[in-house]
This record gives structure tokens, C-alpha cells and sequence, in this order.
């Protein structure tokens, strides 16, 4: 067994490498699934409390607020929870696809196979167990939670996603996992088709949303790591997700 200690391969690693941290801190007031309950943090124990010295919170959030990854559960019958995903499934060669300039200013933008093909055609084929992450650039909203997660007065969703043929792409290539800087894999103006999240979670691999400081990540070249909490039966749940290079 190799000894993790100061020059050890993985210390070496981490010590030399450009971390960059793609998760949002979760906090109260962060932007959620219409209708799902927001995050929330309670302070319990107060560090001048002198019979109990000890500073400490209760938290409280629906599975999928955050910056957080859907297990294959959440869509597909029988597929696997948070807890089962083994720790090798959750760590491959980042790949960045760039769709700021595609996208421009519009809302109901869907990621589609033209998209990818193009990206493929300059970066070369996404390799085999690869972790994904598609860079929009709505995340500069994440702040503005209803600018983020848009409900027009109509009551239809509005947030860029990723189109179903392009989707089938990413299971093509057997790629570990797709992450997006929105709130939802699919678009919110199609959001309850779920064919992105029935395409990728389908085939055994993961999603991650709210995705963050995708900036700066090279479009390749980079280790990803997503590392969600291990909830026994969950169907997703936060997740730190960092970039190494
Ligand atoms: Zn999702």
C-alpha cells in the first residue's frame, strides 16, 4: 500500500497542482428547482456558550440544491444512488466546452450536436470515461436566484440545458459524467421532457448542476473530481467538484 504522507504521489499531486474549485459554497438564499424548498442553515451551539464551547449548525435542503450531482436513481428505476457509485466513476480527464459564444444572450439555449461536433473537430474526440462540463455562462446569474432559475408570468421555465441528440453524444462516447453551470441538465423551457437526464443518467453516468468557475478550467488537459455527499438511497445530493491541472 502506498504511504499517503509529505512526498507521497497524491500529496505531490495536489501540493503541485492549479486547483480550481468548481463548487458554490452553498448558503442561504441560493437559487433552487421552482417549488423546492431553499437551503438553510441554523446556528446552534455559540462558541461563548460556556457550558458548550462549541460553534455548530443544523442544515436543512432538498437533495438536489447547490452545487450538487443527480445519481442515475433520480431518473432511471433502478439505477444506482449516490452511495453506490464506486469512487472510480467519479474521477476522469475534464473536458470544457465552451458555449458562451453560441449561446449569446439567449435564454432557451439547448446545447445541441453541432455544437459538440464542432467542439470535437478543434479539441479532437471526447475520450472514453471523460467528465464533461458545459460552460454556458448563466452561472454569472447564480446570484440573482430569479434571474438564475427564470419563471415567466405565464409560469413556463427559462434556463440554457442540453438538446437530447446531444445528450446521446456524451453516451456515445462513455463518458463518466456531464455537468452544466445551470440549474438543470435539460433546459428549463423542456425541463419536464427530461431527455438529457434520461440519456446520461440511462447510461450509468452522473450529472452535475450549478456548476461553477468553469472560467477557469482549460478545455482539456485537467483531472476532475466530483465527490457528492454519501447518502445511503440517495438520489442526489451536494457535491464538491474541483479541477486539477
Ligand atoms: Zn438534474
Amino acid at each position: 500500500m502506498t504511504e499517503v504522507g509529505t512526498g507521497s504521489r497524491l500529496v505531490e499531486l495536489v501540493a503541485a497542482a492549479d486547483v480550481v474549485d468548481l463548487s458554490h459554497p452553498l448558503a442561504v438564499g441560493d437559487p433552487v428547482f421552482p417549488g423546492q424548498p431553499g437551503f438553510d442553515l441554523t446556528p446552534v451551539g455559540d462558541i461563548d456558550d460556556p457550558d458548550l464551547p462549541l460553534c455548530f449548525g443544523l442544515i436543512s435542503f432538498m437533495e438536489h440544491v447547490g452545487t450538487h450531482m443527480d445519481a442515475p436513481a433520480h431518473v432511471i428505476k433502478g439505477g444506482r444512488y449516490l452511495d453506490e457509485i464506486p469512487f472510480a466513476a467519479l474521477a476522469g480527464p475534464a473536458v470544457k466546452v465552451d458555449l458562451r459564444e453560441q449561446r449569446g444572450d439567449a435564454i432557451d439555449f439547448d446545447v445541441s450536436l453541432a455544437d459538440l461536433e464542432r467542439f470535437e473537430a478543434r479539441h479532437g474526440r471526447i475520450e472514453e470515461g471523460a467528465i464533461v462540463f458545459l460552460h454556458t455562462g448563466w452561472d454569472a446569474r447564480y446570484r440573482q436566484p430569479s434571474d438564475y432559475v427564470v419563471t415567466a408570468e405565464d409560469g413556463t421555465w427559462h434556463w440554457p440545458g442540453l438538446s437530447g441528440a446531444a445528450a446521446d453524444l456524451f453516451v456515445d462516447r462513455r463518458v463518466r459524467g456531464v455537468g452544466i453551470d445551470t440549474i438543470g441538465m435539460d433546459g428549463g423551457h423542456v425541463a419536464l421532457t427530461l431527455a438529457a437526464h434520461r440519456a446520461v443518467l440511462g447510461s450509468g453516468a452522473f450529472i452535475v448542476e450549478n456548476v461553477a468557475n468553469l472560467d477557469a478550467l482549460p478545455a482539456t488537459g485537467a483531472l476532475a473530481l466530483a465527490l457528492p455527499i454519501k447518502t445511503s438511497f440517495g438520489s442526489g445530493g451536494p457535491t464538491r467538484v474541483v479541477g486539477l491541472r
